[in-house]
């Protein structure tokens, strides 16, 4: 089995080693038929895009665009999930420049609210010492639910890092309101273990490498090796081809 798609790779915009042009060249020479670049979007405090970079964000994947028709080019972005209400970094207009949205909870977001605080409070005692992990759970999986129900995003990265999910909720709620969940390589989140326990679910999947380093892009073995482990019909994942 192998990909057929990388929709997650970031560049220097935010946490990335690579240029675009480094990207899509590199996932051209692996063969891959799409190339998603998703930097972090602006609420992240340390690596997030800078707003008035967007538009030669896009200049840069148009020309792109033209000059490597063999390969279909994707812009993205990784939204931050803010808190229990699910409010995420990037408005419902902004989303409309990109190609693909994805969103998911990291621990570098700024706060918006007081609420934001408290989650990252509780998702950090929770890794550090083991403390409070049903709030935890309980926070997580309401946040990344409301998200899911307020946005029209397409992917929801690595569910459960950072801080624990409910990752059945989670499923019931990326089947309604028709969200990818991510089998992610960096942060082996979706784990063998909650893949287990969606297995017969209806949700669809999708793997991405999250590469920050050129070496990484397209380099997903480990969740491939998940998806086998956790017996998941192949073609739950959208970007998994078998051959
Ligand atoms: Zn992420
Ligand atoms: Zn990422």
């Amino acid at each position: 089995m192998r990909i057929s798609a990388d929709y997650h790779t970031h560049t220097t915009y935010s946490d990335g080693r690579t240029s675009h042009e480094d990207n899509v060249r590199q996932a051209i020479k692996l063969g891959l038929k799409t190339i998603g670049i998703a930097d972090h979007a602006w609420g992240h405090a340390f690596y997030g895009i800078k707003k008035d970079k967007l538009r030669e964000i896009k200049q840069e994947i148009d020309r792109l665009k033209e000059r490597f028709p063999e390969i279909r080019i994707l812009l993205s972005i990784e939204a931050n999930i803010l808190g229990r209400s699910g409010q995420l970094d990037v408005t419902e207009e902004e989303m409309a420049l990109f190609d693909v949205v994805q969103a998911g909870y990291h621990f570098g977001s700024k706060p918006s609210s007081f609420d934001d605080i408290v989650s990252h409070l509780i998702n950090y005692l929770n890794r550090l010492f083991g403390l409070f992990k049903k709030t935890a759970i309980k926070r997580n999986t309401t946040a990344l639910i409301n998200a899911m129900k307020r946005y029209p995003f397409h992917i929801l990265t690595h569910p459960g890092d950072k801080g624990p999910v409910d990752i059945v909720a989670v499923a019931e709620a990326a089947i309604k309101y028709n969200k990818l969940l991510e089998i992610n390589q960096r942060h082996h989140y979706l784990t063998v273990e909650q893949l287990r326990l969606i297995r017969d679910m209806d949700v669809k999947l999708i793997i991405g490498s999250d590469a920050h380093r050129l070496e990484d892009i397209g380099q997903v073995a480990d969740c491939i090796q998940r998806v086998i482990d956790a017996g998941i019909d192949p073609v739950k994942v959208v970007n998994l081809r078998t051959i």
